[in-house]
């Protein structure tokens, strides 16, 4: 996929006031540039950091505010107050700013300089108190933001940033991204449908539905030499079976799989589109289940979900975004099927066919069985197990008044033993604190039953998500208890729903 941080920048904004002089304000800036080097130089923060002259007044601050709103390539703005930079001069910019902030809660150097320390040191470095006063007023006004303290030189920052960073560049491209759905969502299914008009308001994304046949008329006019070049990249990457490699007696098969995938990319170029789902009812004059085609095209970025699940499917791009560079991947995932054996049980994920490749190091093996379900041809299918690891789970509910995130920390295992009937990718994992108690909060908060399953990013970059795009978030770790998180849901069901505007 292409970089999704590679022309984005954060622009690092440092407070002071006129009070100190000229020289003193020389200072404030050559230190603030030297915390901003810091942070652009971490490999931790994958987005450039563009430092912004020291701000001094209310109508600098309001401009810059709205300097950000306007610039697509900005994600974020970093907050910082070196001096003492009084709030009140931050109201109107803070008021006017929809770009995401953190607040940076430092000092130009970690050590205290004991032996030498004067009042002018004292005058320079007041983010002690500076940024409190910032603090205040974020937290009477509301803004979203995320605080991190520390020395821009250690990890735990760098990491703390870098998490925000990929969630503010998630969001920039969540923001205004659009979904085609092929079809409409499952029939009776709940949880798949969802309030379309509030996820284009809430989150900027226009979700809009295209007939299954305009689909099928792209595949059916790909030519056979793109064909000829998915068939060449499918040799090289994976561990084709004979019947489906060239001379073999279901290549045609494998060749209408990789038309599949080049019309649903061209169909989804044209749009603009980012992310897509796909319904098994509603296959129309396509001749497979589209299983390979979905799993290539999330391999190469796009969000995705099945039966229509639009939800699902921003999910996924989001990850992939949040993801991009590190080790791991993300996908459509489903919580299929258990093992309740006490003292054993794990989770047995998977989904028809649609699971994405990055969740595995291994070399896939690309098969062809029949499937039931769709009642079309035969599909072909990408097969492995997700590596062993640390993953995070995520869904997106709508819950009336609010869209809902539910995340559950897991640890991926592997399969316990070889599944020579099972010819589907899939994931097992033990999820935290344990079956039990997650499935009970998971039930208990109405997470859906299709998530993302993340093993490239954890759980602070979803939290760093949430705040920015003002979603609830109910998380599960080794520390939920069920009778908490009961009451936790009820204090977010009051906070939300006195939260909504009143029209
Ligand atoms: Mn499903």
């Amino acid at each position: 996929m292409i970089d999704p941080f590679a022309q984005r920048e954060i622009w690092f904004l440092t407070g002071s006031q006129d009070l100190y002089g000229p020289e003193t304000l020389d200072q404030v800036a050559a230190q603030s540039q030297q915390v901003a080097g810091l942070l652009d130089e971490a490999g931790q923060v994958p987005v450039r950091i563009v430092w912004k002259p020291v701000l001094k007044d209310t109508a600098q601050i309001r401009s810059l505010a709205l300097e950000a709103n306007a610039d697509p390539d900005c994600v974020g703005v970093i907050a910082w107050m070196h001096t003492f930079s009084p709030a009140k001069m931050w109201i109107t910019g803070l008021d006017a700013l929809r770009t995401p902030l953190l607040h940076l809660h430092t000092q130009a150097d970690a050590a205290l300089p004991w032996s030498t320390i004067d009042m002018d040191f004292m005058n320079l470095n007041q983010a002690a108190h500076g940024d409190r006063e910032f603090g205040y007023l974020t937290a009477r006004l509301g803004t979203p933001r995320k605080v991190v303290v520390g020395h821009a030189s250690e990890d735990l920052v760098r990491e703390q940033v870098g998490a925000w960073a990929r969630a503010a560049t998630a969001w920039s491209e969540i923001y205004g991204m659009r979904l085609v759905r092929f079809g409409d969502n499952m029939r009776g299914v709940a949880v798949t449908e969802g309030d379309k008009t509030e996820a284009e308001l809430r989150l900027g994304v226009s979700v809009n539905t295209w007939g299954v046949h305009d689909l099928a008329a792209a595949v059916d006019a790909v030519p056979e030499a793109s064909i000829d070049e998915l068939i060449e990249d499918y040799l090289a990457s994976y561990d084709v079976v004979d019947d489906l490699r060239p001379g073999g007696d279901r290549h045609e098969s494998l060749r209408y799989g990789a038309r599949q995938e080049a019309g649903m990319r061209t169909f989804l170029e044209q749009i603009g589109a980012k992310a897509f789902t796909t319904n098994f009812e509603d296959l129309g004059p396509l001749r497979q289940l589209p299983g390979l085609a979905v799993q290539r095209l999330m391999a190469a970025g796009y969000g995705f979900g099945a039966e229509g699940d639009w939800k699902t499917a921003i999910l996924v791009r989001a990850a992939k975004v949040m993801g991009h560079g590190l080790p791991g991947g993300a996908s459509l995932m489903e919580d299929y099927t258990y093992d309740l054996t006490p003292g054993n049980e794990v989770i047995l994920g998977a989904h028809m066919l649609e699971i994405c490749p990055t969740l595995t190091t291994s070399r896939p093996s690309l098969q062809i069985h029949p499937l039931g379900i769709g009642d079309r041809e035969d599909p072909v299918r990408l097969v492995f197990d997700t590596d062993p690891g640390e993953g995070l789970v995520v869904a997106l509910s709508d819950m009336r008044e609010r869209f809902r995130l539910v995340a559950n920390e897991v640890d991926i295992v592997g399969e316990r033993e070889p599944m020579p009937n099972l010819p589907v990718a899939h994931a097992v994992w033990v999820p935290k604190p344990d079956l039990r108690t997650s499935a009970r909060a998971w039930l208990t908060t109405g997470g859906a039953h299709h998530t993302v399953l993340t093993t490239a990013v954890g759980r602070e970059v979803f939290e760093d998500f949430a705040e920015i795009a003002g979603l609830e978030l109910v998380v599960i770790d080794d520390q939920t208890q069920v009778a908490s998180l009961r009451q936790e849901l009820r204090w977010n069901a009051a906070y939300y729903r006195l939260a909504q505007p009143m029209n």
